[in-house]
């Protein structure tokens, strides 16, 4: 899967996406991910890339020409117009089901803003969709672009040991993760919960799947609604009611 990141700081992008599990998906192949700096494209003697917003109003926008050009010189080559996202607090709110969606594209351009936004009239001609991470405002686009890049990557068929190591995991059929531990079985008084230890692999499966129902009951009953429940669940949530 490939990602053009259209940015003013593609400097900020290595230290993140760099290492770690996205950089060895990166080393064999599985993804790619190349950083535009908005600013080589800019046709003004100074390289500027932002002007004064008609009509008045705080900050600077971000100007359509650098990011049209730069948005061309990623597609030019192409014999098809891929996934456009803009990185905005005004866009639909990122989630894990989104992520899936998203996974399914073989390529993604993701343009961030900074100061005030972007001109319109850019992302009128070249935006597929707006993607926030959340109700707040950060200064720049950045951020959420890693953010995505990251959630998404890790989806990609390779990018993780197996593919059980993300449907198991938060979020992922509206349920929470069950509570994990790791070696030494005990410390700081605390013991692993001795079904962990009993090698009873339908029991711990149950364990595992009481647990996960009980955190999102506790820490996120609203997710609840959108989870498929058996009617074991349900029997086992109207207990946890009545506790
Ligand atoms: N003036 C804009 C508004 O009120 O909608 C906010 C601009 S913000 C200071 C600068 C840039 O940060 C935006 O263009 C966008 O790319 C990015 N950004 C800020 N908050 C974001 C969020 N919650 N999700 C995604 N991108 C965000």
């Amino acid at each position: 899967m490939r990602f053009d990141v259209l940015t003013l700081f593609p400097e900020m992008f290595e230290a993140v996406l760099g290492d770690s599990i996205i950089g060895r998906a990166r080393e064999n192949g599985l993804i790619e991910l190349n950083f535009i700096q908005i600013r080589d494209f800019s046709t003004d003697k100074h390289r500027r890339v932002d002007d004064y917003p008609y009509g008045g109003g705080t900050g600077m926008l971000m100007s359509v020409q650098p990011i049209y050009d730069a948005y061309m010189s990623v597609i030019k080559d192409l014999s098809y117009k891929p996934l456009t996202i803009y990185m905005s607090p005004q866009g639909r709110v990122f989630d894990q089901k989104c992520a899936i969606e998203l996974s399914k594209n073989e390529h993604i351009v993701i343009l961030c803003g900074h100061y005030e936004g972007v001109d319109q009239r850019v992302l009128d001609e070249i935006v597929d969709m707006e993607l926030s991470i959340g109700d707040f405002v950060l200064t720049g686009g950045e951020i959420p672009a890693m953010a995505v890049i990251d959630t998404v990557a890790r989806l990609v068929p390779g990018v993780l040991a197996s593919v059980s190591s993300y449907t198991g995991e938060s979020h992922f059929n509206s349920l929470l993760e069950y509570p994990q531990y790791t070696r030494p079985p005990e410390i700081l008084g605390r013991s692993v919960p001795e079904v962990l230890l009993s090698g009873h692999h339908a029991n711990i499966e149950k364990w595992k799947h009481e647990q996960s129902l009980m955190a999102t009951y506790n820490k996120r009953p609203d997710m609840l609604e959108h989870a498929e429940l058996s009617k074991s669940d349900i029997e086992f949530i109207e207990k946890l009611k009545k506790e």
